[in-house]
């Protein structure tokens, strides 16, 4: 393939989309021929997965419900032992992230089918790739098998995401798809998604945040972390996920908060450089993509620099230079210095 020519290929997934649709998750396994499933839950999604145990009946092998953020390899072992035990033939993964991620760990060993039903805007359940931690240390590999082949949105399920875990996530799948827009492999059809996705957000979110059980916006801000997972699955991310990689590895960090906290500060260091995402990101926007960003992050109720998130200042120095000396495919070449104002401001 010449240097003029970028490949898009997707994933073959099965995409349940409504209200109500987590009803449809027996039907969906036994349409993959499954007669013992198990169920990887987080303890937020009690009551869904709870129901869904009752509707499984005797086809429940078992339920794990103790996934744990960057999936450690220990945790994986153990519900390995018990996936084995058990016999189970299929995984549910029922909860943000982390229940996703368990249940990819746990199929990339077995060649076992997953069924995703995220209640988070992580958008992992449609991406081909795998983050896991051994011994404090994180590695991602990417591989088609790793993408669960059925995937439930149900937006009743985003209906109990605190205010805090709504604006942050939202946020996380904001960013996937800003990556997306500047990444060297964005392709027409990814500039579109990530377009409508950065739309959708930037409109639903503050609705949302106002009355949190608002169906319709709830609605649109589950569409579009799935257009944004989407992005994230096509395109290579760029500065925004390596400095959340680095930080995050480093002093162990939550997620969805380094995400949102540090979205505006990349923008803010990219967009004279990009100016595709510059220009659709400000008719999105209506404005300054900068300042709608910052004011959305800035009003979480945690925490909102990486000082408040526990980062020690003289440590920024150190991942400045890492980044500066391999960095990710990016606009604007982060050189160390320019990367270390960027996390002072972000601090
Ligand atoms: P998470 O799954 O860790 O959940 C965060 C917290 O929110 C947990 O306490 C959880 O119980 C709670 N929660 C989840 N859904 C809820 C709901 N509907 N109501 C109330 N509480 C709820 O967080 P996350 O941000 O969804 O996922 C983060 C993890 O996902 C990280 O490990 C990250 O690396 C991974 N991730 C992977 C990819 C990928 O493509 N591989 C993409 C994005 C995120």
């Amino acid at each position: 393939v010449t240097e003029h020519v970028t490949v898009h290929e997707t994933l073959p997934s099965r995409v349940l989309v409504g209200r109500g649709a987590r009803h449809a998750i027996p039907e969906e396994t036994e349409r993959l021929g499954s007669r013992r499933v198990l169920l990887v839950s987080t303890r937020s999604a009690k009551p869904a997965a709870d129901e869904l145990a009752a509707a499984l009946g005797l086809r429940l092998a078992a339920l794990v419900d103790r996934p744990v953020v960057h999936t450690p390899v220990t945790v994986t072992e153990e519900a390995l032992e018990i996936l084995r035990e058990r016999n189970a033939d299929s995984l549910v993964a029922l909860g943000g992230g982390s229940a996703v991620g368990l249940a990819k760990a746990l199929s990339v060993r077995t060649g076992l089918p997953q069924i995703a039903v995220p209640t988070t805007y992580a958008g992992s359940e449609v991406t081909p790739v795998l983050g896991e931690t051994r011994d404090g240390v994180k590695t991602t590999r990417r591989d088609p098998a790793i993408a669960p082949g059925t995937v439930v949105y149900d937006p009743d399920l985003t209906l109990t995401m605190p205010p805090g875990l709504t604006r942050t996530s939202a946020l996380n799948a904001l960013a996937h798809a800003v990556e997306a827009l500047w990444a060297p492999d964005a392709t027409a059809a990814t500039d579109a998604l990530a377009t409508e996705a950065a739309d959708g957000i930037l409109t639903a979110l503050p609705a949302v945040l106002a009355d949190p059980t608002a169906l319709p916006g709830r609605e649109r801000l589950q569409e579009c972390a799935w257009l944004a997972g989407l992005c994230l699955a096509r395109t290579r991310m760029g500065l925004h996920h390596q400095l959340a990689h680095a930080l995050g590895g480093t002093f162990d960090l939550p997620h969805a908060e380094l995400h949102a906290l540090l979205l505006a500060h990349v923008l803010a260091f990219n967009l004279p450089a990009a100016p595709k995402a510059a220009a659709r990101l400000s008719r999105v926007t209506g404005g300054d993509p900068v300042e709608a960003v910052g004011r959305l992050a800035r009003g979480h109720d945690g925490p909102t620099t990486l000082h408040e998130l526990g980062v020690p200042r003289d440590g920024l120095r150190t991942i400045a230079e890492r980044i500066a000396a391999e960095p990710y495919p990016n606009p604007r070449r982060p050189d160390a210095v320019a990367l270390l104002g960027l996390l002072e401001a972000a601090w």
